[in-house]
């Protein structure tokens, strides 16, 4: 199938670029000169076939689930957020079920396309090809992770939770079919991103996983350093120094033409650090580089499909503020507004394009510093 095709089906819809991303806060915040909710995050499953050690919401995986909120009831919600720009889906592996495919995830894929609201799937593409095309008609972009060199890496991260010992025969055979969906669905015109994580285990390896990411066809080579999220608290933290040499050593190596997109960066346009001048003004000049603000506590909210809650990140040790069944999100997210954890980060530089760190990366590194006393000096 070419999914191409499909698209231009439907021109109304502008293209993702280095010039437009959508799920950046900083859009919608130069536009109402204040944070607004355009981006909402939904969690499908609890399930998935995979235990990855960095994996974010890991400690929320289980073998089993209950029914989910209906979806027209989920829909009803998010009709009543005014500015609504993106969905992102989320889990757990989304597609574990091809019953959640296609009773929930492409309806609720199909109002996007209709609303003109850009989606996105978080997925590991390590099950049945034919899942995934269920969802291409209707996907603006769909996110993998990808950490590794060989099937031999995938192996060691990517079960490392499950509590049982995974043949590297049964993991070589899901990383081949990984591989295999990637490079299948990029071929059919879908927008592919892949994500790695600069952590312990790849901060030496990355241009390497990056040509393997163009090799493969992916549109995107998303970069986040990797910080100690609760399931991933007991994995080694890297310095902000070592942070910043795997990120020269990537952008000498990478290919220009193909977007990188950076998030959560912890170098901050207000720093007095010299080595933090030079990276921040490197991100800037680079081609096809684009440096994301943090969504989470911005402009984004997370709601459980199955309790209800709803949350400023689904990975933080924030509690739920809210619930759809009692809240509607614009609710929740005038509570966040309010927070005193939200004060405390919320600051924006209009100059530097930056609205501010991650509450994550300011517990890591910068306990002792309050961000809304200190301005952009580059
Ligand atoms: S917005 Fe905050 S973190 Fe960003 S440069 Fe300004 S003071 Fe620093």
């Amino acid at each position: 199938m070419n999914f191409n095709m499909i698209h231009k089906l439907n021109p109304v819809v502008p293209a993702i670029t280095p010039e437009y991303d959508p799920w950046d806060p900083i859009r919608s915040l130069q536009r109402h000169g204040k944070h607004k909710l355009t981006s909402v995050e939904l969690t499908v499953t609890n399930l998935c076939n995979m235990r990855c050690e960095h994996c974010a919401v890991g400690e929320t995986l289980t073998m089993t689930e209950g029914p989910r909120i209906p979806v027209d009831q989920i829909l009803r919600r998010l009709d009543q957020v005014e500015h609504l720009e993106t969905i992102s889906i989320t889990g757990g592996e989304p597609s574990y079920h091809e019953a959640t495919v296609r009773d929930y995830i492409v309806p609720v894929l199909k109002y996007a396309r209709e609303r003109g609201v850009r989606s996105q799937i978080n997925s590991n593409l390590t099950l049945s090809l034919s899942r995934y095309e269920l969802l291409a008609p209707y996907l603006d972009v769909m996110h993998i992770s990808f950490n590794y060199l060989n099937a031999d890496d995938f192996h060691q991260v990517g079960f490392v939770r499950s509590g049982r010992n995974v043949a590297r025969e049964t993991a070589a055979k899901l990383y081949e079919r990984m591989v295999e969906n990637t490079i299948a669905l990029s071929r059919g015109g879908m927008f592919v991103s892949a994500e790695s994580m600069i952590n312990y285990r790849t901060h030496e390896k990355l241009p390497q996983i990056h040509k393997l990411i163009v090799e493969m066809g992916c549109r995107r080579h998303e970069v986040h350093p990797m910080y100690p999220s609760s399931f991933a608290s007991n994995l080694p933290v890297l310095s902000l120094d070592h942070f910043r040499a795997a990120i020269h050593n990537l952008l000498d190596h990478r290919d220009p033409d193909v977007w990188m997109l950076f998030g959560t960066l912890p170098y901050y346009a207000c720093s007095q650090s010299e080595e933090d001048h030079r990276i921040i003004s490197r991100l800037r000049k680079e081609p096809n580089v684009t440096v994301r603000n943090d969504p989470d506590g911005r402009n984004r909210l997370n709601v459980n499909l199955f309790t209800g809650d709803v949350y400023v990140t689904d990975f933080s040790d924030v509690p739920a503020l809210g619930n759809v069944h009692a809240d509607t999100l614009q609710q929740v997210f005038d509570r966040w507004e309010n927070h005193p954890l939200n004060r405390s980060v919320n600051c924006h530089c209009a100059a530097a394009s930056c609205c501010g760190p991650n509450l994550l990366v300011v517990d890591t590194y910068y306990k002792e510093v309050d961000f809304t006393r200190r301005k952009a000096v580059i």
